[in-house]
C-alpha cells in the first residue's frame, strides 16, 4: 500500500456519486464541536504511536518537501535510504538547484515516477530564482512553486511552520470516507471537494494545545498503518476507541470507501515503438530524452515509431529481419510495446538526429547504475545481462526437440536461452530468437 497518494481539491461543483453512480446529497460537514473529539483522538494517537522516521527529526521545510514527494505512492521502507542519500547529496535547495538534471535523476533512479524528481529540480530552481533560496512558509505561497500541489503545500506548511493548513491524500481520503461514512467515489472530483471541506473543518476544530502537524501526520499515519485498504484494524484504532468512526460503528469499514474501477488494461491505447540495440564491445548506445515530455531526461535505447527513424537517431544500420527482443509495460494511461532490433554500431556518435533526444553516448554495462535509465531500457538491459540475445543459438535441423524455446511476440513468455549442454561457442544469431520482458508501472 502506498504511503502517499495526493488528492487534489477539484474546481467543479457537482454532486458526489455513490457506488451505483447515482448523484448523492452531499453530507453536511459536522460542526466544530462535533469534530473536536475526532481531531483530538487523531493527534493523541499520533503522539502515542508515531513511527520514528528520519524526516520527522528535522523541521527543515526542504527536507520535508523531499520526503513528501518521495512518499507519494511509495512505501516508507523504500523511501528511507533514498531520502538519506538524497539529503547527503543535495542537502539544500541551493545544492539541488545547482545539480545537473542527470545527477538528480540518477539519485532518484529506482523510485520510479521520474516526473517527481524533475519537478523537485524545477521547483528548487524556481525557489532560488524567485524566493532567494528559501521555501515560502504559507501553503498559499508554496502552491506557487512548480511541482507543489495542495497536499504537499499543506504538509510542508503544517509540519515545518505549524500553519493550520489542511491536507488530503489517498490515505486521508480513505480514512475520511470511513470516519464520516461517505458513500461516494473518493476518486471523483466532486467527492474530493467534500473531503477537503471536511479536512479544513477538522483542522479548525483542533484545540490550540495540539500542533497542526500532529493532526495532519496523525491522519496520514492512521491511513498508512491502521486504517489500511483491505484490513482496517478498528480494534486498535484511536478513532474507534474515542467512538468517532461512523463506519466502525455501523460495520461499514470493509465496504468503504467506494472507488470506481479503472479502465481494463486491454482497453488502454498502445504506444508501439521500435528501438535499436547497437553495441561496441561491452558498450551499448543509449540516447537521452529531452527534459520535457514522456521519459524526460532518461537514457534509453534509441527508439521511434518506425525502425528507420529509430536507427537514424544514432546513425545505426539495422541487422536482420526480425526483432531480437520485446518489452511490454503498463503506463498510467496506455500500454507501451517496444520491439528491439540488433544494429551495427556507428564508429562515432554525433548529435542525435531526432529532436526528442538531446544526447547520445556509449555506455558500458557496468556504468548503467550511474545513469537514470527508463524502466523499459532497464528491464531490457537486465534481460540482456541474464541471457544476451546475440549469444542465443539457432536450432539446427538435427537439434533435438526442445533445445531452444522462443518467445517471439509474446509479452509474457520466458526469455530464450542457450542449452546448457550445447558444446558450441556462443555466436551472434539475432534472428534466431527473441526475448520478452513485461513491466507494470506508471
Ligand atoms: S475505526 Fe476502523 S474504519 Fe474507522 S478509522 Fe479506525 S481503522 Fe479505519
Amino acid at each position: 500500500m502506498p504511503d502517499r497518494a495526493p488528492a487534489r481539491p477539484p474546481a467543479a461543483k457537482r454532486p458526489a456519486r455513490g457506488r451505483t453512480g447515482q448523484a448523492l446529497p452531499q453530507p453536511p460537514v459536522p460542526s466544530q464541536d462535533e469534530l473536536r473529539p475526532l481531531a483530538v483522538a487523531v493527534a493523541e494517537g499520533y503522539r502515542r504511536g508515531r513511527r520514528d522516521l528520519p524526516w520527522r527529526k528535522v523541521r527543515d521545510p526542504y527536507a520535508i518537501w523531499v520526503s513528501e514527494i518521495m512518499l507519494q505512492q511509495t512505501r516508507v521502507a523504500t523511501v528511507i535510504p533514498y531520502w538519506q542519500r538524497w539529503m547527503q547529496r543535495f542537502p539544500s535547495v541551493a545544492a539541488l538547484a545547482a545539480a545537473p538534471l542527470d545527477d538528480v535523476l540518477a539519485a532518484w533512479s529506482g523510485l520510479g515516477f521520474y516526473g517527481r524528481a524533475r519537478n523537485l529540480h524545477r521547483g528548487a530552481r524556481e525557489v532560488m530564482a524567485s524566493w532567494a533560496g528559501e521555501l515560502p512558509s504559507s501553503a498559499a505561497e508554496l502552491r506557487q512553486v512548480p511541482g507543489i500541489g495542495p497536499y504537499t503545500a499543506g504538509a510542508i506548511s503544517s509540519i515545518a511552520h505549524g500553519e493550520r493548513a489542511a491536507l488530503v491524500d489517498g490515505n486521508v481520503a480513505r480514512v475520511f470516507a470511513r470516519v464520516f461514512a461517505l458513500d461516494a467515489d473518493i476518486k471523483a472530483s466532486a467527492t474530493g471537494r467534500v473531503l477537503w471541506e471536511h479536512a479544513h473543518a477538522l483542522m479548525q476544530a483542533l484545540p490550540a494545545s495540539y500542533a497542526a502537524g500532529e493532526l495532519n501526520e496523525g491522519l496520514m499515519e492512521l491511513g498508512a498503518t491502521v486504517c489500511s485498504v483491505s484490513d482496517p484494524r478498528c480494534l486498535s484504532c484511536p478513532v474507534a476507541a474515542a467512538a468517532q468512526c461512523r463506519a466502525a460503528a455501523q460495520g461499514l469499514q470493509s465496504t468503504l470507501p467506494v472507488s470506481r474501477a479503472g479502465k481494463p488494461v486491454a482497453e488502454l491505447p498502445v504506444l508501439h515503438l521500435q528501438a535499436v540495440w547497437a553495441m561496441r564491445g561491452q558498450q551499448v548506445v543509449l540516447a537521452r530524452r529531452r527534459p520535457e515530455g514522456l521519459f524526460g531526461g532518461l537514457w534509453e535505447l534509441p527508439s521511434a515509431a518506425s525502425l528507420p527513424a529509430a536507427a537514424a537517431v544514432v546513425g545505426a544500420r539495422v541487422e536482420g529481419t526480425a526483432a531480437v527482443a520485446h518489452h511490454d509495460q503498463i503506463l498510467s494511461h496506455r500500454r507501451l510495446r517496444i520491439d528491439v532490433w540488433s544494429a551495427s554500431a556507428p564508429a562515432t556518435l554525433g548529435k542525435p538526429q531526432d529532436p526528442s533526444y538531446d544526447a547520445v553516448r556509449y555506455v558500458s554495462l557496468e556504468e548503467l547504475s550511474d545513469l537514470a535509465i527508463s524502466a523499459a531500457t532497464a528491464a531490457l538491459l537486465a534481460k540482456y545481462k541474464d541471457a544476451p540475445w546475440t549469444s542465443i543459438q539457432k536450432p539446427s535441423r538435427s537439434s533435438p526437440k526442445g533445445t531452444q524455446r522462443s518467445s517471439k511476440g509474446s509479452a509474457s513468455s520466458a526469455t530464450t536461452s542457450p542449452t546448457p549442454t550445447s558444446p558450441r561457442p556462443r555466436r551472434a544469431r539475432p534472428r534466431a530468437s527473441t526475448s520478452s520482458s513485461t513491466t507494470r508501472t506508471r
